[in-house]
């Protein structure tokens, strides 16, 4: 039997009731009157935080009459280990239980208490039963949840130096026909990816949206740099619509460096990148430093 474990972050998805004597007996909570045989002491604990429109009392009432005994129910936000059930120094029987489980319907509760009072290992999770189906849907919708893009705060094109909202539009107008709908920021601190070499913009197809470093934001940088940086991510959005569903992304290809070869200033803008590429990172780093936290 695995020992007590405050947190929660046990990923078996094993259901566990330990082998030991399950006479219920009354506990210190009893001195204050709320509990007795077939009553609940549910504790929200330090996990579960959300309200439930569904009645969890009467769902804890009916967890404990099918498990025939006193429990104590504790919520916890572990999704992949469900429900496990020790009994405490106290001899008081206390069980953990997924807060995915709180909207589940009667017959699940019914189940899992029936679980509890015949001490089965690992049947709950079993196809063709109302918990098994129950769990598994929950874990899925959990799953779903989670994986929902992500708001994206309002981009800010106004920097101390360069207006990008200015300079995108008319990149856009002169080299992308206007059609490049993709929106465009500063991002709002330097980007800091590795010692030695630096990010001057990225392009974000799942949001459509393009950030350039704050370290061009700046009176050493030729408006030049800038446009071909902005250039640089309008073209990675353009080949991003080219490419047949399913297939992976693949940036910098032959076709995208001949794309910004067509820009005039292509070369000398490489050139001074590389050139610059110390002064660049020294100033990202200054700028990290500085930021406000
Ligand atoms: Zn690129």
């Amino acid at each position: 039997m695995k020992r007590r474990n405050k947190t929660t972050g046990n990923s078996s998805t094993q259901l566990t009731l330990p082998l030991f004597d399950c006479n219920p007996h009354k506990t210190s909570n009893e001195a204050t009157g709320k509990s007795s045989d077939n009553s609940t002491q549910s504790t929200e604990g330090n996990l579960c935080t959300k309200d439930c429109p569904i009645d969890v009392s009467r769902s804890e009432a009916l967890l404990c009459e099918a498990a025939g005994r006193s429990l104590e129910i504790i919520y916890t936000n572990n999704r992949s280990r469900i429900i496990s059930c020790r009994k405490g120094k106290d001899g008081f029987f206390s069980v953990r239980i997924s807060r995915i489980m709180k909207t589940a319907p009667a017959e699940v509760w019914r189940e899992l208490g029936l679980w509890i009072k015949n001490s089965r290992k690992n049947k709950i999770l079993c196809e063709g039963t109302h918990s098994g189906l129950f769990i598994r849907q929950a874990q899925i919708q959990e799953q779903l949840a989670e994986t929902k893009p992500r708001q994206i705060r309002p981009l800010k094109g106004l920097g101390r130096c360069f207006n990008l909202t200015e300079i995108f539009d008319r990149l856009n107008a002169l080299h992308f026909d206007g059609l490049c709908d993709a929106k465009v920021g500063w991002s709002r601190k330097p980007v800091f990816r590795a010692r030695h070499s630096i990010r001057l913009g990225s392009y974000h197809d799942e949001g459509n949206y393009i950030l350039i470093n704050p370290v061009l934001d700046w009176e050493r940088v030729p408006l030049q740099i800038v446009e071909g940086t902005l250039i640089h991510e309008m073209t990675h959005w353009k080949l991003r619509h080219t490419l047949s569903s399913g297939k992976r992304r693949q940036l910098h290809t032959g076709e995208f460096r001949e794309l910004m070869r067509r820009w005039s200033g292509y070369e000398e803008c490489e050139y001074w990148v590389k050139s610059n590429t110390s002064m660049l990172i020294r100033r990202r780093n200054f700028l990290s430093k500085n930021r406000r936290r």
